[in-house]
């Protein structure tokens, strides 16, 4: 080796700190923590952080999805939602479910249908701590879970730590509920064949997003602007321009715009709203507050979403393709505002 070549840098995560962390496009998803082979990785106040020693494997670089985007350097056609088989809307039958949920109820609907028929034996989900701004990572085992892990939770979320759970266990038939970015980390994950994911992870389910916020920032917006304990709140919703909080006196709102400093700072790079790496995307936009849109886009998507639908448990109308413009356009507009405010990553320094 002529000694003018470039020394290679080590892919390690220093580069991942250099690259992805420091720089502020780190959205907290977990993935990294969840890979790395010798646990040296730990995801501490939404940061990851280096814990031990690195053995230099590269998978945390590889797999994280902020990385692999400015490597790539992907383009966004800006009035595509990605690949769409089929399309529906509406709710669950079950009132006591769609009492409990965000809208619809259609995710934890599609989640209790698939255990209860054995055709999955866990869900990767998330449920809240203290109070709805805490997140709280858990791999469901039981209906119970599932049912605890309904509503939003607007704040960021490292979801995708709990792999390493699934690892560790016998489960093998996941389903995995994630925002847009936990998603792409998710495939990345998947792709490498690391974890174990690609044989394990049956379904991913993709939520629709527009954007996250850091607890500490929103808490202060919600308990000092609103005077309102976040302790108390029962949900939180994102719909036509507010935010509005539920609470035991009645319901709050405020304009996302004046949320805009608790506005997490990877999310400002943020590209995909519908959640183009799930098997199924579900979101509520363009249709009732009590309902939902589904994307069906992969045959896995198709085959989840109609073991509720076969057995009558859904209130759901498809949409014929003729119809499609019309339906998604409320979705692709505000893919479109997401992408064009989004911004740049810098180019991959080393890699
Ligand atoms: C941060 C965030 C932003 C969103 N923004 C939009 C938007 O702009 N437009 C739109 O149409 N829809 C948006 N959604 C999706 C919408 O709020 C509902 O999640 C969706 O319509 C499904 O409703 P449901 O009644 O079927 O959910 P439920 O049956 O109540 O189930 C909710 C599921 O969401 C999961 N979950 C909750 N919070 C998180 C989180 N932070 N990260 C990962 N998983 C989580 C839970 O594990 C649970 O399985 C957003 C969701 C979130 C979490
Ligand atoms: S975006 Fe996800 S994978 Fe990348 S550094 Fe942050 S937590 Fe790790
Ligand atoms: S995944 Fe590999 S490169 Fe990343 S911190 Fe762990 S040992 Fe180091
Ligand atoms: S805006 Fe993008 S990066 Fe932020 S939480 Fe939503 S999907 Fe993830």
């Amino acid at each position: 080796m002529s000694n003018k070549e470039p020394r290679k840098r080590k892919r390690n995560f220093a580069m991942l700190n250099r690259e992805v962390i420091k720089p502020g496009y780190c959205v907290s998803c977990g993935g990294c923590e969840a890979v790395c082979p010798v646990y040296v990785i730990s995801i501490e106040q939404l940061k990851p952080k280096l814990v031990g020693g690195c053995i230099s494997c590269g998978a945390c670089i590889d797999i994280c999805l902020r990385f692999k985007q400015k490597v790539e350097q992907p383009t966004y056609p800006v009035d595509e939602i990605g690949t769409i088989l089929e399309i529906y809307t509406g709710k669950t039958k079950d009132e006591e479910i769609h009492s409990k949920s965000q809208n619809g109820g259609i995710v934890t609907t599609l989640l209790l249908t698939a255990l209860k028929k054995g055709k999955i034996d866990s869900s990767l989900v998330t449920a809240h701590g203290s109070d709805l701004l805490s997140p709280m990572p858990t791999l469901a085992l039981s209906e119970f879970d599932i049912r605890k892990s309904s509503k939003s939770k607007y704040t960021l979320n490292p979801v995708l730590i709990k792999l390493s759970s699934i690892k560790l266990s016998n489960k093998k038939k996941v389903a995995a509920v994630g925002l847009p970015c936990h998603n792409e980390t998710l495939t990345n994950i998947m792709d490498m064949k690391n974890l174990g994911a690609d044989f394990r992870v049956k379904y991913k389910i993709g939520l629709f997003c527009m954007s996250c916020y850091e607890p500490t920032g929103f808490r202060d917006i919600i308990s000092n602007s609103l005077g309102l304990s976040t302790s108390n709140l029962t949900k939180t919703d994102c719909a036509r321009g507010k935010f509005f909080f539920e609470h035991p006196d009645g319901t709050t709102d405020i304009k996302i715009k004046e949320c805009g400093s608790a506005k997490a700072e990877g999310c400002k790079y943020c590209k995909d709203f519908a959640a183009e790496f799930a098997d199924i995307s579900i979101g509520n936009i363009g249709v009732d507050d009590d309902s939902n849109i589904i994307l069906i886009r992969t045959k896995a998507g198709k085959e989840l979403f109609e073991f509720a639908l076969k057995d009558n448990l859904l209130d759901v109308k498809k949409i014929d393709e003729s119809k499609w413009e019309e339906t998604l356009a409320p979705a692709v507009k505000l893919s479109s505002l997401k992408r064009k405010g989004a911004k740049a990553l810098a180019p991959i320094e080393s890699a």
